[in-house]
Protein backbone atom coordinates (compact mmCIF):
# COMPACT_ATOMS: atom_id res chain seq x y z
CA UNK A 1 0.00 0.00 0.00
CA UNK A 2 1.34 3.59 -1.11
CA UNK A 3 1.23 6.04 1.96
CA UNK A 4 -2.43 5.17 3.63
CA UNK A 5 -4.64 8.22 3.96
CA UNK A 6 -5.60 6.88 7.67
CA UNK A 7 -4.31 5.07 9.77
CA UNK A 8 -4.97 3.41 13.04
CA UNK A 9 -2.31 1.78 15.06
CA UNK A 10 -4.18 0.11 18.31
CA UNK A 11 -6.33 2.60 18.57
CA UNK A 12 -8.87 2.59 21.88
CA UNK A 13 -11.09 4.59 23.73
CA UNK A 14 -12.70 4.19 27.11
CA UNK A 15 -15.36 6.18 28.93
CA UNK A 16 -15.30 6.42 32.14
CA UNK A 17 -18.03 4.19 34.59
CA UNK A 18 -18.27 1.27 36.82
CA UNK A 19 -16.92 -0.51 34.40
CA UNK A 20 -15.67 1.44 32.39
CA UNK A 21 -17.10 1.23 28.82
CA UNK A 22 -14.70 0.56 25.94
CA UNK A 23 -16.04 1.99 23.06
CA UNK A 24 -13.54 0.65 21.11
CA UNK A 25 -10.56 -1.76 21.58
CA UNK A 26 -7.48 -1.84 19.97
CA UNK A 27 -8.99 -0.91 16.43
CA UNK A 28 -6.00 -1.05 14.32
CA UNK A 29 -6.86 -0.34 10.13
CA UNK A 30 -4.94 1.64 6.81
CA UNK A 31 -7.22 2.93 4.26
CA UNK A 32 -5.43 3.78 1.14
CA UNK A 33 -6.05 6.52 -1.24
CA UNK A 34 -9.35 6.44 -3.15
CA UNK A 35 -10.62 3.31 -1.64
CA UNK A 36 -14.58 3.18 -0.26
CA UNK A 37 -14.73 1.28 2.90
CA UNK A 38 -17.96 0.61 4.72
CA UNK A 39 -17.62 0.36 8.16
CA UNK A 40 -20.90 -2.15 9.81
CA UNK A 41 -21.83 -3.87 13.21
CA UNK A 42 -24.46 -3.59 15.41
CA UNK A 43 -25.53 -0.49 17.74
CA UNK A 44 -23.67 0.29 20.08
CA UNK A 45 -20.29 -1.80 18.54
CA UNK A 46 -18.11 1.53 18.05
CA UNK A 47 -18.66 2.37 14.73
CA UNK A 48 -18.98 6.09 15.70
CA UNK A 49 -16.51 5.99 17.95
CA UNK A 50 -14.17 4.62 15.07
CA UNK A 51 -15.07 7.45 12.98
CA UNK A 52 -14.87 10.40 15.30
CA UNK A 53 -11.52 9.09 16.01
CA UNK A 54 -10.88 8.98 12.13
CA UNK A 55 -11.62 12.55 11.91
CA UNK A 56 -10.17 14.07 14.60
CA UNK A 57 -13.52 15.08 16.11
CA UNK A 58 -12.25 13.33 19.43
CA UNK A 59 -8.92 12.12 21.10
CA UNK A 60 -8.07 8.21 21.55
CA UNK A 61 -7.23 6.78 24.92
CA UNK A 62 -4.83 4.87 23.77
CA UNK A 63 -2.84 4.11 20.42
CA UNK A 64 -1.98 6.65 17.40
CA UNK A 65 -4.09 8.15 14.52
CA UNK A 66 -2.18 9.34 11.35
CA UNK A 67 -4.64 11.74 8.95
CA UNK A 68 -2.56 11.94 5.50
CA UNK A 69 0.68 10.68 7.28
CA UNK A 70 0.35 13.35 10.12
CA UNK A 71 -0.01 11.71 13.61
CA UNK A 72 -2.91 13.95 15.21
CA UNK A 73 -1.96 12.67 19.18
CA UNK A 74 0.17 15.90 20.05
CA UNK A 75 -1.46 18.45 17.95
CA UNK A 76 -3.51 21.38 19.46
CA UNK A 77 -6.96 21.70 19.19
CA UNK A 78 -6.59 24.77 16.82
CA UNK A 79 -4.18 22.76 14.26
CA UNK A 80 -6.64 19.80 14.71
CA UNK A 81 -8.96 22.24 13.62
CA UNK A 82 -7.39 23.99 10.67
CA UNK A 83 -6.54 20.18 9.59
CA UNK A 84 -9.95 18.75 9.65
CA UNK A 85 -10.55 22.18 7.36
CA UNK A 86 -8.50 21.27 4.60
CA UNK A 87 -8.29 17.45 4.87
CA UNK A 88 -11.55 15.75 6.12
CA UNK A 89 -15.02 16.25 5.11
CA UNK A 90 -17.81 15.07 7.28
CA UNK A 91 -21.53 13.79 6.08
CA UNK A 92 -24.17 12.72 9.19
CA UNK A 93 -27.30 10.86 8.56
CA UNK A 94 -28.84 14.20 9.53
CA UNK A 95 -28.11 16.77 7.35
CA UNK A 96 -27.40 19.71 9.95
CA UNK A 97 -28.35 22.39 7.06
CA UNK A 98 -29.36 25.95 7.96
CA UNK A 99 -32.93 26.06 7.03
CA UNK A 100 -32.78 30.11 6.25
CA UNK A 101 -29.88 29.71 3.88
CA UNK A 102 -29.94 28.86 0.09
CA UNK A 103 -28.36 25.84 -0.91
CA UNK A 104 -25.33 27.91 -2.47
CA UNK A 105 -24.96 30.09 1.00
CA UNK A 106 -25.29 26.29 3.02
CA UNK A 107 -21.98 24.90 1.02
CA UNK A 108 -19.90 28.07 1.09
CA UNK A 109 -20.48 28.98 4.92
CA UNK A 110 -18.39 24.98 4.95
CA UNK A 111 -15.20 26.82 3.76
CA UNK A 112 -15.57 29.81 6.53
CA UNK A 113 -12.80 27.74 8.39
CA UNK A 114 -10.87 27.25 5.42
CA UNK A 115 -9.84 30.31 5.03
CA UNK A 116 -11.00 30.59 1.61
CA UNK A 117 -12.17 34.52 0.31
CA UNK A 118 -16.18 35.19 -0.22
CA UNK A 119 -15.63 34.55 -4.15
CA UNK A 120 -13.92 31.60 -4.16
CA UNK A 121 -16.04 30.04 -1.44
CA UNK A 122 -19.13 30.50 -3.95
CA UNK A 123 -17.47 29.44 -6.50
CA UNK A 124 -16.49 26.80 -5.15
CA UNK A 125 -19.62 25.66 -3.43
CA UNK A 126 -21.57 26.14 -6.92
CA UNK A 127 -18.94 23.78 -8.26
CA UNK A 128 -19.70 21.37 -5.55
CA UNK A 129 -23.52 21.28 -5.97
CA UNK A 130 -23.16 20.96 -9.71
CA UNK A 131 -20.81 17.32 -8.58
CA UNK A 132 -23.35 16.75 -6.73
CA UNK A 133 -25.91 17.20 -9.71
CA UNK A 134 -28.00 19.91 -8.02
CA UNK A 135 -26.29 22.51 -10.36
CA UNK A 136 -29.73 24.04 -10.90
CA UNK A 137 -31.00 24.61 -7.24
CA UNK A 138 -27.77 26.89 -5.22
CA UNK A 139 -30.79 29.36 -4.62
CA UNK A 140 -33.49 26.51 -3.20
CA UNK A 141 -33.57 26.66 0.45
CA UNK A 142 -33.15 23.43 2.51
CA UNK A 143 -37.44 23.22 2.90
CA UNK A 144 -37.71 23.70 -0.79
CA UNK A 145 -35.92 20.60 -1.52
CA UNK A 146 -36.29 16.54 -1.11
CA UNK A 147 -34.39 14.27 1.60
CA UNK A 148 -32.37 13.16 -1.16
CA UNK A 149 -31.61 16.54 -2.36
CA UNK A 150 -30.68 17.78 1.52
CA UNK A 151 -28.40 14.75 1.85
CA UNK A 152 -26.47 16.16 -1.80
CA UNK A 153 -26.38 19.77 -0.65
CA UNK A 154 -24.47 18.15 2.69
CA UNK A 155 -22.35 16.08 0.75
CA UNK A 156 -21.34 19.39 -1.13
CA UNK A 157 -20.79 21.12 1.65
CA UNK A 158 -18.08 18.22 3.00
CA UNK A 159 -16.73 18.15 -0.38
CA UNK A 160 -16.28 21.58 -1.96
CA UNK A 161 -12.79 22.42 0.15
CA UNK A 162 -11.99 19.24 -1.82
CA UNK A 163 -10.28 17.19 1.32
CA UNK A 164 -8.44 13.93 0.32
CA UNK A 165 -11.07 12.45 2.49
CA UNK A 166 -14.77 11.71 3.08
CA UNK A 167 -16.49 10.15 6.64
CA UNK A 168 -19.87 9.83 6.11
CA UNK A 169 -21.74 8.57 9.63
CA UNK A 170 -25.01 6.96 8.15
CA UNK A 171 -25.52 9.13 5.40
CA UNK A 172 -28.65 7.02 3.95
CA UNK A 173 -30.14 6.75 7.25
CA UNK A 174 -32.77 9.07 6.87
CA UNK A 175 -33.73 8.67 3.21
CA UNK A 176 -35.86 6.00 1.70
CA UNK A 177 -33.84 2.85 -0.15
CA UNK A 178 -33.79 4.54 -3.83
CA UNK A 179 -32.73 7.85 -2.67
CA UNK A 180 -30.09 5.86 -0.12
CA UNK A 181 -29.13 3.97 -3.55
CA UNK A 182 -28.63 7.45 -5.33
CA UNK A 183 -26.65 8.67 -2.49
CA UNK A 184 -24.31 5.41 -2.50
CA UNK A 185 -23.81 5.43 -6.00
CA UNK A 186 -22.51 9.97 -5.84
CA UNK A 187 -20.08 8.69 -3.00
CA UNK A 188 -18.88 5.94 -5.50
CA UNK A 189 -18.16 8.49 -8.20
CA UNK A 190 -16.51 10.89 -5.53
CA UNK A 191 -14.51 7.87 -4.82
CA UNK A 192 -13.32 7.07 -8.25
CA UNK A 193 -12.28 10.32 -9.44
CA UNK A 194 -9.37 9.90 -5.91
CA UNK A 195 -11.64 10.51 -2.70
CA UNK A 196 -10.74 8.11 0.38
CA UNK A 197 -14.15 7.31 1.95
CA UNK A 198 -15.35 5.50 4.87
CA UNK A 199 -18.76 5.52 5.57
CA UNK A 200 -20.86 3.53 8.88
CA UNK A 201 -23.66 2.10 7.97
CA UNK A 202 -25.95 -0.42 9.43
CA UNK A 203 -27.61 -0.53 5.62
CA UNK A 204 -26.62 -4.71 4.52
CA UNK A 205 -27.30 -2.60 0.94
CA UNK A 206 -24.64 -0.18 1.59
CA UNK A 207 -22.23 -2.60 2.75
CA UNK A 208 -22.75 -5.02 -0.05
CA UNK A 209 -22.31 -2.59 -2.95
CA UNK A 210 -18.61 -1.12 -1.45
CA UNK A 211 -15.56 -2.94 -2.14
CA UNK A 212 -14.06 -2.87 1.13
CA UNK A 213 -15.86 -3.72 4.37
CA UNK A 214 -14.80 -3.29 8.20
CA UNK A 215 -17.31 -5.34 10.73
CA UNK A 216 -17.47 -4.49 13.81
CA UNK A 217 -18.45 -6.06 17.63
CA UNK A 218 -17.86 -4.22 20.85
CA UNK A 219 -15.29 -2.17 20.12
CA UNK A 220 -13.07 -4.46 18.03
CA UNK A 221 -12.79 -5.36 14.59
CA UNK A 222 -13.90 -8.57 13.81
CA UNK A 223 -13.39 -8.92 9.95
CA UNK A 224 -11.74 -6.73 7.56
CA UNK A 225 -12.87 -7.88 3.97
CA UNK A 226 -11.69 -6.30 0.37
P1 LIG B 1 -22.16 2.65 17.23
O1 LIG B 1 -21.80 3.85 16.43
O2 LIG B 1 -21.67 1.37 16.63
O3 LIG B 1 -23.61 2.59 17.58
P2 LIG B 1 -20.73 4.01 19.37
O4 LIG B 1 -19.36 4.23 18.87
O5 LIG B 1 -21.67 5.16 19.32
O6 LIG B 1 -21.37 2.74 18.63
O7 LIG B 1 -20.67 3.50 20.88
C1 LIG B 1 -19.82 2.44 21.33
C2 LIG B 1 -20.00 2.26 22.83
O8 LIG B 1 -19.47 3.38 23.52
C3 LIG B 1 -21.44 2.13 23.27
O9 LIG B 1 -21.50 1.20 24.33
C4 LIG B 1 -21.78 3.52 23.74
O10 LIG B 1 -22.79 3.47 24.71
C5 LIG B 1 -20.46 3.99 24.33
N1 LIG B 1 -20.30 5.46 24.24
C6 LIG B 1 -20.22 6.19 23.10
N2 LIG B 1 -20.03 7.49 23.37
C7 LIG B 1 -20.00 7.59 24.74
C8 LIG B 1 -19.83 8.67 25.67
N3 LIG B 1 -19.65 9.94 25.25
N4 LIG B 1 -19.85 8.39 26.98
C9 LIG B 1 -20.00 7.12 27.43
N5 LIG B 1 -20.17 6.06 26.62
C10 LIG B 1 -20.15 6.28 25.29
Amino acid sequence: MTMPVLELDRVSKAYPGQPPVKALDQASLAVAAGELVAVTGPSGSGKSTLLHLMGTLDRPTNGSVRVTGIDVARMRDRDLAALRASRLGFVFQRFFLAEHRSALANVADGLLYAGVHRRERRALAAHALSVVGLGHRTEARPAQLSGGERQRVAIARAIAGRPPVLLADEPTGNLDSATGAAILALLEDLSRQGTTIVIITHDPAVAARTRRRIDMLDGRITADRS
